[in-house]
């Protein structure tokens, strides 16, 4: 059974040059817009480039995954560089809720594995919950970023994350500098040295665990090729971190738009401390009986 499925009207709004610009944004860069060719687009669309994020959430909101809510959350993020990431809402059928990722991260994850290094600002198209704002207060540059929710009914409020998120708990109180997107890789190893395992190895390196250590990075091969890596993303407040299987499932539900594929693999590196990520990957079979799955330890 195809993994994910995609409406493509949304793109009949647009008229045929900003058409090709969205459809590349979707369809061969993984729901991102360099700086130029979003200057190329607001200038189709006769708007400024600070408006076009807004006009580009229901393109973010079509990318979601409800199978239990129906709820579309759609956001764009703007990077260091001026380039432009969607993100959208997931959810598992057949597992909890607390496996679901929430707009904000899946864009956050995109911005991570673009490998852009800070944020500027975003939009969304509810008010983010609780859980995102504390997993937006993991981010560096989180005391300036620019949160604006433009809702369904037309009201809009603009502020920085601190201001929705006063008196904050986060890496400082633990004694953590730093955060995801600035934080710097480690040079862990793996026995296993097929290709897919190597690729899973360089994402547990470049994951954020500065509070358990757990680095750990999954790897998810598409029946059509495809292979999607996913980091894991820990949060001061434990409960908001971004594990890596999820993080690799909303990086291939953005190479993957438009297409019908299947989960052929899922392989996990990662470094066993006072956590784990092997468990949760192994009771993955439950979800994906026809899909390999692959643990190997970081050392
Ligand atoms: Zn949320």
């Amino acid at each position: 059974m195809p993994l994910f499925s995609f409406d493509g009207s949304v793109l009949g709004g647009f008229a045929p040059g900003a058409r090709s610009l969205v459809e590349t944004m979707l369809f061969s860069q993984a729901g991102m817009l360099t700086a130029r060719q979003a200057e190329e687009l607001a200038s189709c669309l006769s708007i400024s480039t600070d408006n076009l994020p807004e006009k580009l959430l229901p393109v973010a909101a079509a990318c979601a995954v409800v199978p239990v809510s129906n709820f579309h959350v759609g956001v764009v993020m703007r990077g260091g560089s001026g380039a432009l990431y969607l993100g959208a809402n997931m959810e598992f059928e057949q597992s909890v809720l607390g496996m679901s990722l929430h707009g904000e991260q899946s864009a956050t994850n995109n911005v991570w594995l673009h490998g852009e290094t800070s944020v500027t600002s975003l939009v969304v198209n509810a008010a983010p919950c609780g859980h995102c704002r504390q997993f937006l207060h993991e981010l560096k540059c989180s005391d300036t970023l620019q949160v604006k929710i433009v809702s369904a009914d037309g009201q809009y409020y603009d502020n920085t994350l601190s201001q929705y998120l006063p008196e904050a708990f986060g890496p400082g109180d633990l004694g953590v500098e730093g955060g995801i997107l600035a934080s710097k890789s480690v040079s862990l190893g793996c026995e296993a040295d097929d290709e897919l395992a190597q690729l899973a190895l360089d994402a547990a390196n470049k994951s954020y665990a500065p509070y358990t250590g757990g680095y750990a990075g999954v790897v998810l091969e598409a029946s059509d090729g495809t292979t999607a890596v996913g980091r894991y993303a820990e949060n001061a407040a434990y409960n908001p971190s971004l594990p890596p299987f999820t993080s690799a499932m909303s990086r291939l539900r953005f190479m993957t738009l438009g297409r019908d594929v299947e989960l052929k693999s899922i392989t996990l590196v990662g470094k066993d401390t006072s956590i784990t990520h092997a468990t949760h990957i192994a009771a993955l079979k439950h979800l994906y009986p026809d899909t390999e799955i692959r643990i190997f330890q970081a050392v």
